[in-house]
């Protein structure tokens, strides 16, 4: 299901956004004078790199957010971007809400880029952090833009597993260095599910463990890392360690206890090798778009590639694109599919966040059926109809996740297969003829 194109573009382009990202003076972890690389789930060959031990995202965000203040790049924090202001079919702007002061303002704009991240929200349990709420997605499906692959949705299937505590995502790169899955009886159970065990792609491993949790009527598995230099995986994964530590758990000698969350939205606006989508003058980067790169099942590491290629492709085309140069749609095997979305009402009860991720999480997971899609499709359908009167970021973010709730579940009810990420326990087979993309669009 890759976009073969995109991910050529990917590979090749790789190297030099990773040397941008060095010039830039992110703190690449080394080993000899080298940069040092590891293993996640599904690799073949050590290739991630790694900053400050498994602090990796946070360094590259800490050193590109000092270039931003540095350069005096004008950064609007605590505004929301609202909605997509058009002129025909074209972008001309957008609305935005100042959260802190409760002003609705508005801007003008040649070209706009959405780069608002994640949908992880949808679910219960979720990796993601609060903002990922597919805001990027709810606007553009709203302005006309085609989305793409929504029913591929990747879960991370070793989360701490701690009451009270919020999910917090123990590294595929754990498993990559050798932790081992046990059930509650001490059993290392992923040899019999699958040859690669640990290491098999992500889906795998969550589903393996969803049913290795029922086999044993437990909610959790345990990744044992006990067997491993106390002072390798102090130093590799000191995030981890410290806040197992400060949760009780010293990882060092004793098991984590794990579960299965959300973790990345693979679908997304689609968008082309230029990160156009089908409006003229709206682009989308990041886990908000979907250009291709992950097929129906990401692999581990591929995400901040994608983002460092794809934004980098963005501003050279926005920089050379005169005022009249329209946008290619991307071209792709698909089903198209045409979608009201809802109107808020001012009188309406508003739909529970904890609700709507309970249904997500219960019926459109890890693992799927007619039966459980249908009832949620209905759920949220009646949702769609009552939402609140937008006027702060819960109720706006609450919307945006109601809609990308609504867009997932249509297409996972349209795709009657398995495929990556999407598993239908009534279809649990791959179908050739279901080898496309599923396309939405609002009617
Ligand atoms: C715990 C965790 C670990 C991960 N580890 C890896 C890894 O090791 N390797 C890898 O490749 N990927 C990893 N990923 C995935 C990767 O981090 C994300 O896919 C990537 O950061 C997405 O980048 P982005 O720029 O699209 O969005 P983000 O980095 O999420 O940024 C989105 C921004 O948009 C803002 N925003 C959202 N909505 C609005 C709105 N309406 N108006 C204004 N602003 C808005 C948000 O506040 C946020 O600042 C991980 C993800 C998680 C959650």
């Amino acid at each position: 299901m890759c976009d073969e194109e995109i991910v050529r573009i990917l590979v090749d382009e790789a190297s030099d956004r990773i040397a941008d990202l060095v010039n830039l003076g992110v703190p690449f972890d080394t080993l000899g004078g080298e940069i040092d690389l590891t293993l996640e789930a599904a690799h073949s060959v050590p290739r991630i790199l790694h900053a400050g031990g498994d602090a990796t995202g946070e360094h590259i965000e800490v050193t590109l957010s000092e270039r931003i203040h540095s350069a005096k790049i004008k950064v609007l924090e605590n505004h929301l971007a609202t909605d997509i202001i058009k002129d025909g079919a074209v972008v001309k702007g957008l609305k935005v809400l100042d959260c802190e002061k409760g002003i609705k303002e508005e801007f003008g704009c040649r070209f706009l880029i959405l780069a608002t991240g994640g949908s992880g929200q949808l679910f219960s349990f979720t990796t993601n952090p609060e903002v990922a709420t597919g805001d990027g997605i709810a606007l553009a499906f709203k302005a006309g833009a085609d989305v793409m692959d929504m029913e591929f949705f990747q879960f991370h299937p070793t989360t701490l597993y701690l009451p009270g505590v919020t999910p917090f995502l123990i590294s595929e790169a754990v498993r990559g260095e050798g932790g081992i899955l046990r059930n509650a009886e001490g059993h290392r159970f992923m040899p019999e599910y699958v040859p690669e065990a640990e290491l098999a792609p992500r889906d795998v491993v969550a589903r393996s463990i969803l049913y290795e949790m029922e086999k044993t009527g437990q909610d959790k598995v345990f990744l044992d890392v006990t067997h491993l230099l106390p002072r390798i995986t102090t130093a590799r994964f000191p995030q981890i360690y410290r806040f197992c530590l400060e949760n009780g758990i010293d990882i060092t000698r004793e098991w984590i206890p794990v579960a299965p969350a959300a973790h990345y939205m693979i679908g997304g606006v689609r968008v082309n090798s230029c990160g156009e989508t089908s409006v003229p003058g709206l682009f989308a980067a990041g886990e908000s778009a979907c250009t291709g790169a992950h097929g129906a099942n990401r692999l581990a590491s591929n995400s901040l590639l994608e983002v460092l290629v794809f934004g980098k492709r963005i501003i050279e085309k926005t920089s050379r694109m005169g005022d009249k140069e329209t946008v290619e749609p991307p071209q792709s095997s698909c089903t198209h599919r045409r979608l009201i979305p809802g109107k808020p009402r001012h009188d309406a009860q508003m739909p529970n966040l904890s609700q709507l991720q309970k249904l997500l999480w219960d019926k459109a997971g890890i693992i799927r059926s007619r039966k459980g899609l249908t009832e949620a499709a209905a759920i949220l359908a009646a949702w769609q109809e009552s939402l609140p009167l937008l006027e702060d970021r819960q109720t706006y973010e609450l919307a945006n996740l109601v809609l990308g709730g609504s867009l997932m579940v249509e297409a996972a009810l349209i795709r009657e297969e398995s495929r990556g990420a999407h598993f239908r326990s009534d279809f649990p087979c791959s179908l050739p003829e279901w080898r496309k993309h599923i396309v939405l669009t609002a009617g």
